[in-house]
C-alpha cells in the first residue's frame, strides 16, 4: 500500500475522497494530488459537521457525506482550485 509522505493518506483513501468530491477523473489523471484531494475532503467534512451542529445534531449523529450522497437535499460541493495560501 502506498502512503503519501506529505499528507499521510493511502492511495485508496485519497481515491475514495476524490470519488466523494467528484474529482475521481482528475485525481486519476494526476490533475490533483492526493494532498489536495484529502485537504478538500477534510474541509467538506468540517463544513458538513458545522452545518449538522447548526441543525442541532451532534457530531456523533452526523453521517459522513460519503454515506448520504444520495440524499436529495445534499448538493455536492464544487471546489475551485485554491492558490497555495491556506
Ligand atoms: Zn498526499
Amino acid at each position: 500500500m502506498t502512503i503519501c509522505r506529505n499528507c499521510g493518506c493511502s492511495a485508496s483513501q485519497a481515491a475514495a475522497d476524490a470519488l466523494v468530491l467528484g474529482f475521481q477523473e482528475e485525481f486519476q489523471a494526476g490533475v490533483y494530488s492526493c494532498c489536495q484531494v484529502v485537504a478538500w475532503a477534510d474541509e467538506q467534512w468540517l463544513a458538513w459537521t458545522e452545518a449538522a451542529a447548526e441543525d442541532g445534531r451532534s457530531e456523533e449523529e452526523a453521517t459522513r457525506p460519503l454515506e448520504i450522497m444520495d440524499c436529495p437535499g445534499l448538493v455536492p460541493i464544487r471546489f475551485h482550485v485554491y492558490p497555495d495560501t491556506k
